[in-house]
């Protein structure tokens, strides 16, 4: 295939879709994005994305690969009001009850709200992707086993390859049904979690802090993420289980944050004005699509994002994630050659996989969490609490902490072994 005489279609012209796009737009003659919904420049809520109002933390890698992929995405970001900081200095950390030891790093977070990075990218990406707002696809066609377009609405469009970035709602295992394909495999764990968010008026430099995580965990099922965001304003979203959700009524909103580990949220809440009524979102599981497992793929069929897998977003994965995933995509198309599918579908998924273990291991030690609880993800969880315990104390624990739950270390690296020596000592 040329792919320079040749067509790529996005379904979904969201985080994932525009950044597949983008990739594509290197290697494809001709790049085209359908979106169901409006796909406004302007940083807005829009139907199609109704997590939107809720607390988007873009984790460190994340924001150094978008960057790599759309140049000018961080200078842009930061222009529109977005606000940066160092991760370990600027943020407070509350991990199972324990305030994470705060010290300078070389590392750097940019917090913004989700409408504000979508319409960052969409303004940054290539200006030779076409985006058909209002255009929603319907399924896919195929012949001899290789994918031929899209089936809209609005009639059919040939592709050569179709990436299905249509978010966690997404159709991609039943529209490969209805081709004859199998349904790919759905991991799945759902820990019942519901966010309720609300905005207030921030006086910058009031606070030495740019925002606030306090995990919920087992013993405080009470947690938050807080943080300052574009045009003076902090994005306070609180989360809790579905038995006892986050309250939507002004008042009892900020009451609840009078249980969260730490009083720094809750004197917050109480001292600033509000400039948005609490609005709740009732988060459905985490699922994990495993087409690297089917045996058989129409050939030029791809997805990324929570198309492909959706966590639970307390660990803040998603967008850092899609972006992987198409830094990935890029490789693949680099190396010439056949079965682009097989490739990247076996490549992304172990990608995908230390992301997975870390939210799905971190929602069982919940116990109304239906899951499997191997011996390997108990003594993790052990672990970990032993680091969150260390990390209050041990300035170099902390750190690291911080790097791995970035995205800029492996995990593994917290076992290296002057690294467990300091943990078992400070925990
Ligand atoms: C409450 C909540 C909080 C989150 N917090 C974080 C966080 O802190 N950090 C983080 O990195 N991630 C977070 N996430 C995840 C994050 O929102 C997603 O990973 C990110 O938006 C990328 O998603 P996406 O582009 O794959 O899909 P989405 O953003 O969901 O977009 C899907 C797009 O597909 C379109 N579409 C759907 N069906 C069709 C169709 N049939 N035809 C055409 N178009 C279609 C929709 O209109 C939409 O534009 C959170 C998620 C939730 C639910």
């Amino acid at each position: 295939m040329d792919s320079r005489q040749s067509q790529a279609v996005v379904v979904g012209g969201s985080i994932a879709g525009l950044l597949a796009a983008q990739v594509l737009s290197r290697w494809f003659g001709r790049v085209i994005v359908l979106d169901r919904d409006e796909l406004p420049l302007d940083p807005v809520h829009r139907k199609g994305v109704p997590q939107s109002r809720h607390g988007h933390g873009l984790l460190a890698k994340g924001h150094q690969v978008i960057n790599e992929l759309v140049p000018g995405f961080w200078d842009e970001l930061v222009g529109q009001g977005a606000v940066t900081g160092d991760p370990h200095q600027d943020l407070l950390w509350y991990n199972e009850g324990n305030l994470l030891k705060r010290g300078p790093s070389t590392m750097t977070t940019v917090l913004a709200g989700r409408p504000l990075i979508e319409s960052v990218l969409r303004r940054k990406v290539s200006p030779s992707i076409e985006l058909r707002p209002r255009t929603t696809v319907t399924g896919l066609l195929e012949k001899d086993g290789r994918l031929t377009g899209v089936r809209t609405e609005d009639g059919d469009l040939a592709a050569d390859v179709v990436v299905d970035a249509s978010g966690r709602s997404n159709r991609g295992p039943t529209w490969l049904k209805e081709l004859g394909y199998e349904s790919a495999r759905e991991d799945e764990v759902n820990a019942g979690l519901v966010y309720t968010s609300r905005e207030y008026r921030r006086e910058p430099g009031a606070q030495d802090f740019i925002g606030v995580l306090s995990g919920h965990h087992p013993a405080n099922p009470f947690g938050c993420g807080a943080g300052a965001k574009e045009g003076d304003r902090w994005l306070v979203t609180l989360v809790g289980l579905s038995d006892v959700p986050p309250p939507v009524e002004p008042g009892a909103f900020e009451d609840y944050a009078a249980r969260l580990d730490g009083p720094e949220v809750h004197r917050l809440v109480t001292k600033a004005e509000p400039l948005t009524e609490p609005v709740r979102y009732r988060i459905g599981p985490s699922v994990r699509r495993r087409y690297e497992k089917c045996s058989r793929l129409p050939e030029g069929f791809l997805a990324i994002g929570d198309a492909l897998c959706c966590f639970n977003p307390v660990y803040g994965q998603g967008m850092t994630l899609a972006a992987l995933s198409a830094q990935y995509l890029a490789e693949c198309l680099e190396t010439d050659g056949e079965n682009l599918t097989r490739r990247y579908f076996g490549g992304v998924a172990k990608i995908v996989e230390p992301a997975w273990a870390l939210s799905t291991g971190g929602d069982v030690r919940f116990p109304h969490v239906p899951g499997p609880r191997s011996l390997k993800t108990r003594f993790l969880n052990g672990f970990l609490s032993r680091v969150h315990r260390a990390s209050a104390v041990d300035e170099v624990v902390g750190r690291r902490f911080v790097e791995v739950a970035n995205g800029l270390t492996r995990p593994e690296t917290l076992f290296a072994p002057g690294m467990v020596r300091r943990i078992l000592r400070n925990s």
